[in-house]
């Protein structure tokens, strides 16, 4: 078990260090700020609908290592999934970092799994859920922006 909470945080570090879609979108559609006042994480996303399909997706932001990694974890989980199906892992996730959901399998999660340990951390789960908090809110078009603490 060491060997693997060894890996997860090399992915999770590597993805701080170097995040990937981590650009403004100059042709987003969509978009949406969030932030999470308890750690200092702040995060837009950008999207491109193609109907209900999400086409093109990036980030930009700055904060924690959890926040800005698993925003660039999401922005390559999402790329390609429809509306639906981002709601769905979203709840996956939530779940799992929260360790709720009994019997939700990380496997279903690809490499997002590699957050199942923030569940031992409840300070931050709010880091690494900030991101789909704010994605959700650009999938529902709202324009404000999202607070962890609202
Ligand atoms: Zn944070």
């Amino acid at each position: 078990m060491s060997d693997l909470r060894e890996l997860y945080q090399q992915v999770i570090l590597d993805h701080y260090k170097r995040p990937r879609n981590f650009q403004k979108m100059e042709c987003a559609n969509r978009h949406a700020e969030g932030h999470n006042p308890l750690c200092g994480d702040e995060i837009t996303v950008y999207l491109q609908m193609d109907g209900d399909v999400i086409k093109e997706i990036s980030f930009q932001g700055a904060g924690c290592a959890i926040s800005q990694s698993a925003a660039s974890l999401m922005t390559t989980a999402l790329k390609g999934k429809t509306k639906a199906e981002a709601e769905e892992l979203f709840k996956k996730f939530h779940d799992m970092v929260t360790g709720e959901g009994n019997g939700a399998d990380p496997m279903e999660l690809g490499k997002l799994a590699v957050f199942c340990g923030v569940s031992e951390f409840p300070v931050r789960v709010k880091c690494a859920s900030l991101p789909w908090h704010t994605l959700h809110a650009a999938l529902e078009g709202k324009d404000e922006s999202v607070s962890t603490e609202s």
